[in-house]
């Protein structure tokens, strides 16, 4: 396949502020690959090791070395930029980007510059901009006896991260709120877990996310001043950085003043922006070819090697999900972005003869609810069929929809098959057919005349205390709407 089609990602959430301005927001998101090996040299990737024990002379910079690409690194690239649509280059560039810092031993990174890998391409309702590889820097710990950070003794260095592989994603600044960057990324970070080409894991840093964001008058074409927001490590972060950055830019432009380009930290714990540093240049990086390496030539059989690792992707997934199963958009994001509910979703399915797609997805929310949004339900004790088996008792109104969900969390504490549970705790729905429902109704009637009044005169809401008394009774076995139609029939006015 070449490209995935931006068929998910509702509405545009276009929201202009109320006296007419409107955020934009543009994301550089940076990508560690799960390659074996380091990006130019044959160190491996270790994460929570002993510091610096996994380094060699390219990796630590030291004189002479030199590097050598990695070629798994470029596929898995290329495979992020075919999922994209983007252009894959036949030939780039690698580049030297300048800067002095002690995460860098050679006082540059290797990067690209302004040819890069991949050009343009899509992911939902956002455009790419570029896709290119770099190499990660090495990782600072600032240590103090206090445990702060700010004011830190010391800081100390670990090369075991350094020269690791990584791809920088660069969108257009097609977003237009928090909430929708936030959603966005789940869908590029559901993407790239499919494409198996990294852990995404933004606690860890495999997954990490700059955000540009500037606001402008409603309707306009021409994009603000922008400012660049780091440092956000989860997506309830980078979702709150935002709130607090657009409300800062919104209030200075009412001021009549203007937002100066610069580069901020937030700081989650106390919601603080604070100035890094005003923006670099690139000419601040004095980007030169780097010299130790030819251009990266990308070959027919490299392309085809690429292209025929790419899996079903999340977006198509999902509109295979909405269109097919018939699912409502926001259900089948909700469970093809996430790949472990989308598998056990499509296992559900597959071992289903009655309920319907839909039907059979609504449960898969209820089950998540109870073993934990962190937890996948394939190592629950519920198993695809079991559920499968539990709506089709409600399909069949052999269990109510309440006693079903009592049935569910007895499946998620001791598992068992959920017919032999409900039987076991006297949870299987009351037929309404054998009289003892319309027993319950007189009783219900009986117990409160005034309510069957007002619903004899067509005061429907009266309705509610008497469906609630046969529910009490049964415990929740009867079917609810059983019970509303007797009741209805036993009171209609004549
Ligand atoms: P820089 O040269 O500062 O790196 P780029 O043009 O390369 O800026 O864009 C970097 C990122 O910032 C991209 O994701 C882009 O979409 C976004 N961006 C650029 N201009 C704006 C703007 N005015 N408002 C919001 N985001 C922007
Ligand atoms: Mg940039
Ligand atoms: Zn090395």
């Amino acid at each position: 396949m070449t490209e995935a089609r931006p068929v998910v990602e509702g509405a545009n959430h276009t929201v202009a502020a109320a006296d007419g301005y409107e955020p934009v927001i543009g994301l550089e998101i940076h990508v560690q690959l799960s390659t074996r090996t380091k990006m130019f040299c044959g160190c491996e990737i270790r994460f929570g090791e002993r510091p610096n024990t996994h380094t060699c002379p390219v990796c630590l910079g030291l004189p002479g070395a030199l590097p050598v690409v990695n070629e798994r690194a470029v596929i898995f690239a290329a495979m992020i930029g075919l999922a994209f649509g983007s252009d894959v280059a036949r030939r780039s560039l690698f580049h030297r980007k300048n800067y002095f810092y002690p995460d860098s031993p050679k006082g540059y990174q290797i990067s690209q510059y302004d040819e890069p890998l991949c050009r343009g391409g899509r992911l939902g309702d956002v455009r790419i901009h570029r896709v290119h590889l770099e190499e990660d820097a090495a990782k600072l710990e600032h240590i103090s006896a206090s445990g702060r950070i700010h004011g830190s003794e010391r800081s100390v260095v670990d090369f075991n991260r350094c020269g690791t592989p990584l791809v920088e994603i660069v969108t257009e600044p097609d977003l237009r709120t928090p909430e929708q960057a936030r959603e966005w990324l789940t869908l590029l970070r559901a993407t790239l877990r499919a494409l198996g080409v990294s852990d995404v894991d933004m606690s860890q840093g495999s997954l990490r996310v700059d955000a540009n964001v500037s606001v402008r008058r409603a309707g306009s074409r021409e994009l603000g001043t922008k400012t660049e927001l780091k440092n956000m490590n989860s997506f309830r972060f980078l979702e709150r950085g935002l709130r607090a950055e657009i409300d800062r830019q919104l209030g200075v432009v009412r001021a009549g003043l203007t937002v100066e380009q610069e580069t901020l930290h937030f700081d989650p714990a106390s919601g603080r922006l604070t100035t890094l540093r005003s923006k670099e240049e690139a000419h601040d990086y004095r980007y030169f070819p780097e010299p130790d390496l030819m251009p990266l030539e990308v070959g027919d059989e490299l392309l085809q090697a690429a292209r025929s690792a790419i899996p079903e992707l999340p977006a198509q997934r999902a509109a295979r999900f909405e269109h097919d199963l018939g699912l409502s958009a926001g259900r089948a994001r909700e469970l093809a972005f996430r790949g472990e509910l989308g598998d056990y979703f499509e296992r559900v399915v597959a071992a289903a003869d009655a309920a319907p797609a839909p039907e059979l997805a609504n449960w898969i929310p209820l089950l998540v609810e109870r073993i934990g949004s962190d937890t996948d339900p394939a190592g629950s004790r519920v198993a695809p069929e079991g559920l499968a088996a539990l709506a089709a008792m409600v399909s069949r109104r052999e269990l109510s929809r309440d006693a079903a969900r009592t049935v569910l969390s007895r499946m998620v504490e001791i598992g068992g098959d959920p017919s032999s549970l409900a039987e076991r705790e006297g949870l299987l729905a009351l037929p309404g057919g054998d009289g003892q429902l319309a027993e319950l109704v007189e009783r219900a009637i009986a117990q409160d005349p005034g309510a069957a009044e007002q619903v004899r005169a067509n005061n429907m809401k009266a309705i509610g205390p008497l469906v609630g008394y046969v529910m009490r009774e049964t415990k929740g076995r009867a079917d609810g709407g059983e019970v509303r139609r007797l009741i209805l029939e036993r009171l209609a006015p004549h």
